[in-house]
């Protein structure tokens, strides 16, 4: 669990707390958010409150789906964009792994990996949630 206010309500229904998602994924190294906290937070009914908590905190890390800087979120940066197979790569993640994490078959997956068809925009921006900007293309 990462860290929380203590007496809070909401956070008593945190999915990260309740999937016991380590911390380190939620502060990670790389930049991108480890698989267990992407799948958290797109799972969290306390994503809103989670959200001003940050602000108003001014955190830094992956809270309520995105990265923070100073209780900002973050747009994402363009100096690692890539293919979704090099994003995959970089990101660790492989095509199961980003097949469970956004809930589509992994011969779908395989297929947008390939290039050879290219999601919707509501799994383009879950995609990309999960490894980082790709620049979509066939
Ligand atoms: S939105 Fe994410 S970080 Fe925030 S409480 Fe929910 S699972 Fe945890």
């Amino acid at each position: 669990m990462k860290r929380v206010e203590v007496g809070f309500e909401w956070e008593n229904q945190a999915e990260c707390k309740l999937r016991g998602v380590p911390p380190e994924e939620f502060y990670p190294d790389t930049g991108y958010p480890g698989r267990g906290a992407v799948a958290a937070c797109a799972a969290c009914p306390v994503k809103a409150e989670c959200a001003q908590a940050a602000r108003r905190r001014r955190e830094h890390g992956y809270w309520a789906g995105a990265m923070h800087n100073n209780g900002i979120p973050q747009r994402r940066s363009t100096a690692h964009t890539g293919s979704l197979r090099e994003r995959m790569t970089a990101a660790g993640v492989t095509i199961r792994a980003l097949s469970e994490i956004i809930g589509t078959p992994a011969g779908t997956v395989s297929r947008w990996a390939a290039g050879a068809h290219i999601p919707d925009k509501d799994r383009r921006e879950a995609v990309e949630r999960a490894v980082g900007p790709v620049v979509w293309k066939r």
